[in-house]
C-alpha cells in the first residue's frame, strides 16, 4: 500500500486502546481485518451479521447466482489465523456523544446499549437516494443488500405467476410483466440487463405465452447510460439492451412520480413539454445513486449546520486523513465520508515562499506535487493533470493564488465505490497500526485514492470494462474477464467456491424459476 510511507513508530507498550468501529461493509471490513490486535481492541457493530460483495447483486436479482455467494458472515472475519481480533454486536448506532466518546445502539433483536470508544470509525455507507420524491420508497424496490435483491426475485417471480393465471386480462399482464428500471448508471443498468437475460433464457420456456407481454423500460435523465464511462462503452451498452435484449430506453427523461401501478416521467429534451407522461407497471427498481443513512444525516444536522447559500456535499466531512472535521479521534470512510482536503488556495502565502522569487509557475508546482499531494491530495495524478498545462508562465502571487483556488475547486471526493472504500479501510488500518500513539496519527499522509477501472455487465453475455491503459467493449472474453475479476475481488474462498459452482450450474441447468 502505498499511501503511508513507512515509519520507525515508537514501539506502541500501552494498554489496548480501543476502536470501535460502525459497520461490516467494504471499507469496515478491510480496515478491521488489517488492524494490530496487539494495539487495538476492536469492536464492530452493525445491524449486518455478514459483509456483502455488492457487485454480484444484480445477478442475485435475477437468480443467476444465489444469496450466499455474495455474503460472508462477520463471525467469521473477527477471527484471524485462529486469532480472535474483534468482538461483534448485531445492532444499530443511534446516536454518537462525542464529547464523552460513547455510541448509543440498538440491538436488532431490541434493547439499548452504549459503548465507549478511544478511536471511532464511522463506516455506514449510504442508501438509496429518493431526492425526496414523494411515495418512491413505498413503491418502488431498492437494490442496495441481499434482502432487497432477494424482494425483487420473488415480487418477479409474483408477477409472472400472477400474470399466468387464466382469469387475468392481457391490459393487466402487460402491466404486471411491465418492468421499469429508473436510473442508468452501473446498478441500473447491471440490474437491466440481468433481467432481461433471464427472461430471454429462462422464462421464455417456462412461461412461452406471456413473453408477449413482457417488457422492460429504463428510465435515464441524462443523455447516455453509465455516464461516467467513455461515451462508445455507453454506446455499447445501450445497443446491446435494445438491439440483443429489447430493452426500451428512455433517456433525458426524469421520474417524477411513482405509485402502485405507474411511473410519471418528464422529458428533459430542450423545448420538450413539462407535462408528466405515465407509464404502467408491475415493477419499478429504483437506482437513481447514493443519499445519506439515517445516522448520518443525524450527525451532520447536529454538527455541521448549512452554510448558507454554498450546497455542503453529500456525507461525513472529513479530512484528508480521514478524520471528522473537528473530531480528531472519529474518523469516516466509504460511502458516507466525503473528503473536504485543507484548501491549497489557503497555503498560497506558503508555497509562493517555497517556490522562490523565480519560480512560482504551474509547473513548480507540477514538479512538486507528489511531494505535495501527501498533504493536499486535489494535486495528486489522479485529480489534477499538470501535464496538460500549457503555460510554464511565472505568476505574480494573485495569480498564483488564483491558479490554486481553481485546483481546489476543481477537487471530487473519492467517487462512492467499492473499490475506494476498500482502499480507505486498507489505508486507515494502516496509519493506525504504524502509528499507535495519538500525535503521531495526525501527521499521517494524506489518503490518495488509486484508480483501478470499472467494470459492467450488459446483457447477453457481454461486459463492458474502462480500465487505466484500455477499454473493452463486449467480445466472448468479456465475460470470463468480469468473473474473474469479481471472483479474485471476493475476500474468502468460501464464497468464491460458491460462485464459481453457482456460475456452472447457471450456465448447465439455468436459473431457478422458484421462490
Ligand atoms: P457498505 O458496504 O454499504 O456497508 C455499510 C455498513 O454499515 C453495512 O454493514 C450496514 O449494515 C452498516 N450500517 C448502516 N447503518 C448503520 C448504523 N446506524 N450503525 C451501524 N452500522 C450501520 N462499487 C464498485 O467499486 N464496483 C462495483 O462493481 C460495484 N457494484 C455495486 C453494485 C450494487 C448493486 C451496489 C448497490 C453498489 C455497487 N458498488 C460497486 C458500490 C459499493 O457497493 C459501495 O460503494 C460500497 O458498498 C461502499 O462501502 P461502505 O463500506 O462505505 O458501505
Ligand atoms: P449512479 O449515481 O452511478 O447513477 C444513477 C443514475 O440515475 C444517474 O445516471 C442519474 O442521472 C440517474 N437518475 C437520478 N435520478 C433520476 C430520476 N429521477 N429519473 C431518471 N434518472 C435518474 O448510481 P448507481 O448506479 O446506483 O451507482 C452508485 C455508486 O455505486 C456509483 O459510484 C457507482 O460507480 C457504484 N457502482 C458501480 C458498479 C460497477 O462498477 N459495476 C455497479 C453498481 C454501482
Amino acid at each position: 500500500m502505498k499511501n503511508v510511507k513507512s515509519r520507525n513508530a515508537k514501539p506502541y507498550t500501552g494498554p489496548p486502546q480501543k476502536v470501535v468501529v460502525l459497520g461490516t461493509g467494504w471499507a469496515s471490513v478491510n480496515f478491521f481485518r488489517h488492524l494490530d490486535p496487539n494495539i487495538y481492541d476492536v469492536t464492530v457493530i452493525s445491524p449486518r451479521n455478514y459483509f456483502t460483495f455488492t457487485p454480484l447483486l444484480p445477478s442475485v436479482c435475477a437468480g443467476t447466482l444465489s444469496p450466499l455467494s455474495c455474503i460472508e458472515p462477520v463471525r467469521s472475519l473477527t477471527y484471524r489465523n485462529g486469532r480472535k481480533v474483534a468482538d461483534f454486536y448485531e445492532a444499530h448506532c443511534t446516536d454518537v456523544d462525542f464529547k464523552n466518546r460513547i455510541v448509543a445502539c440498538d440491538s436488532r433483536q431490541g434493547g439499548h446499549f452504549k459503548v465507549k470508544y478511544d478511536y471511532l470509525v464511522i463506516a455506514v455507507g449510504s442508501e438509496s437516494n429518493t431526492f425526496g420524491i414523494k411515495d418512491v420508497a413505498a413503491n418502488a424496490f431498492f437494490l442496495k443488500e441481499v434482502e432487497h435483491a432477494m424482494a425483487i426475485r420473488k415480487k418477479v417471480m409474483n408477477n409472472f405467476e400472477l400474470a399466468a393465471l387464466p382469469q387475468t386480462s392481457e391490459k393487466e399482464r402487460d402491466r404486471l410483466l411491465h418492468f421499469v428500471v429508473v436510473g442508468g448508471g452501473p446498478t441500473g443498468v447491471e440490474s437491466a440487463a440481468e433481467f432481461a437475460d433471464f427472461i430471454k433464457e429462462d422464462m421464455s420456456k417456462y412461461f412461452p405465452q406471456l413473453i408477449p407481454h413482457v417488457s422492460i423500460s429504463l428510465i435515464e435523465g441524462g443523455s447516455r447510460l453509465l455516464g461516467t464511462y467513455p461515451p462508445d462503452i455507453s454506446a455499447f451498452a445501450e445497443k446491446t439492451l435494445t438491439e440483443e435484449l429489447h430493452v426500451k430506453l428512455l433517456l433525458r427523461s426524469t421520474v417524477v412520480g411513482v405509485d402502485a401501478t405507474s411511473v410519471r416521467y418528464v422529458s428533459n429534451e430542450p423545448g420538450a413539454s413539462k407535462e408528466p407522461k405515465e407509464l404502467l407497471h408491475g415493477f419499478v427498481l429504483w437506482a437513481s445513486g447514493v443519499g445519506e443513512v439515517p445516522l448520518v444525516k443525524k450527525i451532520i444536522a447536529e454538527n455541521f449546520p448549512n452554510v448558507e447559500g454554498k450546497p455542503r456535499l453529500r456525507g461525513l466531512p472529513v479530512d484528508a486523513q480521514l478524520r471528522l472535521l473537528n473530531q480528531p479521534n472519529v474518523y469516516a470512510l466509504g460511502d458516507c465520508a466525503a473528503i473536504a482536503p485543507p484548501r491549497l488556495a489557503d497555503a498560497a502565502q506558503e508555497l509562493f515562499s517555497k517556490a522562490g522569487a523565480a519560480e512560482p509557475t504551474p509547473q513548480w508546482l507540477g514538479r512538486h506535487a507528489p511531494t505535495l499531494a501527501q498533504q493536499f491530495p486535489q494535486l495528486s495524478p489522479l485529480k489534477f493533470n499538470f501535464a496538460k498545462l500549457q503555460s510554464n508562465e511565472h505568476l505574480p502571487a494573485d495569480q498564483f493564488k488564483s491558479f490554486l483556488a481553481e485546483i481546489d475547486a476543481a477537487y471530487r471526493p473519492p467517487a462512492p465505490t467499492a473499490q475506494n472504500a476498500r482502499q480507505e479501510g486498507i489505508y486507515l488500518a494502516k496509519v493506525f497500526n504504524e502509528c499507535p500513539h495519538p500525535e503521531e496519527k495526525a501527521d499521517a499522509p494524506a489518503f490518495q485514492e488509486t484508480w483501478n477501472g470499472s467494470l459492467a455487465y450488459v446483457g447477453s453475455g457481454q461486459a463492458v470494462a474502462h480500465l487505466p491503459y484500455f477499454n473493452i467493449k463486449g467480445g466472448f472474453l468479456s465475460l470470463p474477464f468480469w468473473k474473474a475479476v469479481y471472483t479474485q475481488m471476493q475476500i474468502t474462498w468460501r464464497s468464491r467456491t460458491i460462485c464459481l459452482f453457482d456460475w456452472l450450474k447457471t450456465f448447465f441447468a439455468g436459473r431457478d424459476v422458484g421462490r
